[in-house]
C-alpha cells in the first residue's frame, strides 16, 4: 500500500514536472554575445560607455572612427577592471550616439566581460540625437523599431538589445516629444519586459516619466531614474524607492564626492536596495585626438570603497549593490 502511494506520488510529480517546464525558467538577459541566466551577471557595473559620438543624428555615421583603434584604445580599460572582478558591464551609448554592438562584441570576445547593449532613443540636449522621423512618427510606430531591434537584432549585426534606453530633457510638463518617448519605451517594456534606463538627472522630471508608466499599469520598478545624482533633496530618493523605482547613481567615474552622503543617506534610511551604481565614464570620442582622454572604470574599487567602508559600509552592502540590485533589476 505504501509503496504504490509512494510510485504514484512519484508519478504524479514526474506528470507535473514535465508538463510544466516553464515553472522552472531561469531569467536571462540579451549580451552582445547572445542569452546568458540573470544569475551569471556577477558583478555588475550598469552604466558604462566604451564609445560616444557628440557630433548630433544629422551627421553620425561609423565612418567617423576607425573600429580598430577604438578597440585598441578601450580594451586595457576592460582588462584593468576585471581584476576588480567585473563580469558584466551596460553599454549606455545610445543610437545616434554611435551605438556599435559589433565593436562591443569584440571587445566581449577579447576581454571576457559580458557586455549589454540597448535599443531606444536619446531626446536630451534639445533633440540633437533625435533623427527627423521621430517628430513625425507616434509612440506605437516608434517602439515597433525598438521591439524589432529585440526580436531581429540591431541592424543586420543580429546583436540583441539587454535594456531600454531613453533620455528626455528637463521640463514641466515634459516636452511632447519627450513624453513621446517614455510612451514608446512603455509599450517596449510591455512586449519585451526590457527595462526602461533613461537619462534625467531631477525627480521632478523622473516622477514625470513614472506618472506616464503607471497610466499604462506599468509597475515603477520597471523604471531607471538615470543620473539621479543630480537630485538635491533626498528626501525624493525615498519617495521614488516607495514607489519601486530604481535610483541609478552614475556618475563616479568623474568625482566621489556627492556619492558618498548620498549612499551614506540611502543605507541609514533603508533605501539602498532600490540603488544602482556606476561610473558613466569611458569613452572613445571621434571628435577628438586618439578618442580623446579616456576616463577608466575604477573609481568605485578605489576611492568609493575606501571612504564608505571608513563610515561603516561593509561586504554585504558591496554586493547588494553591484551584485544583487543589478540582478533584481534585470531578473524580472
Ligand atoms: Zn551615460
Amino acid at each position: 500500500m505504501r509503496k504504490a502511494l509512494i510510485c504514484s506520488v512519484f508519478i504524479a510529480l514526474t506528470i507535473i514536472s514535465c508538463s510544466k517546464p516553464a515553472a522552472v525558467e531561469t531569467p536571462s538577459i540579451n549580451t552582445v554575445a547572445g542569452f546568458i541566466p540573470i544569475d551569471s551577471m556577477g558583478l555588475t557595473l550598469i552604466h558604462e560607455h566604451m564609445l560616444v559620438d557628440f557630433i548630433g543624428a544629422d551627421s553620425v555615421s561609423s565612418e567617423r572612427y576607425d573600429r580598430k583603434e577604438v578597440f585598441n584604445k578601450v580594451l586595457p580599460y576592460l582588462l584593468e577592471v576585471k581584476k576588480y572582478g567585473v563580469k558584466t558591464i551596460f553599454d549606455c551609448t545610445p543610437s545616434y550616439l554611435a551605438k556599435d554592438p559589433e565593436l562591443l562584441k569584440e571587445l566581449s570576445e577579447k576581454s571576457g566581460i559580458q557586455l549589454i547593449t540597448n535599443t531606444g532613443f536619446y531626446g536630451a540636449v534639445g533633440g540633437k540625437y533625435l533623427p527627423d522621423f521621430v517628430f513625425r512618427e507616434n509612440a506605437s510606430q516608434l517602439a515597433e523599431r525598438w521591439m524589432a531591434e529585440f526580436e531581429k537584432g540591431i541592424g543586420n549585426t543580429g546583436i540583441k538589445p539587454g535594456f531600454i534606453k531613453i533620455s528626455v530633457n528637463e521640463e514641466d510638463p515634459l516636452l511632447e516629444v519627450d513624453a513621446k518617448l517614455v510612451r514608446a519605451a512603455g509599450i517596449t517594456h510591455e512586449n519585451t519586459g526590457l527595462l526602461i534606463y533613461s537619462h534625467t538627472g531631477t525627480w521632478n522630471t523622473a516622477k514625470q516619466e513614472v506618472e506616464i508608466l503607471q497610466k499604462m499599469g506599468i509597475d515603477p520598478s520597471a523604471f531607471v531614474w538615470v543620473h539621479a545624482q543630480a537630485e538635491q533633496d533626498f528626501q525624493n530618493y525615498l519617495e521614488a524607492a516607495k514607489l519601486g523605482v530604481w535610483i541609478s547613481l552614475d556618475g563616479i567615474g568623474w568625482s566621489i564626492d556627492e556619492y558618498v552622503d548620498r549612499l551614506l543617506f540611502a543605507k541609514e534610511n533603508g533605501v539602498l536596495g532600490n540603488v544602482l551604481i556606476s561610473h558613466d565614464a569611458g569613452w572613445y570620442d571621434p571628435a577628438k585626438p586618439d578618442g580623446g582622454d579616456f576616463q577608466p572604470f575604477t573609481n568605485i574599487f578605489e576611492k568609493l570603497m575606501p571612504a564608505l567602508n571608513a563610515k561603516g559600509f561593509d561586504e554585504a552592502d558591496w554586493n547588494l549593490l553591484l551584485k544583487e540590485n543589478p540582478k533584481r533589476a534585470f531578473g524580472k
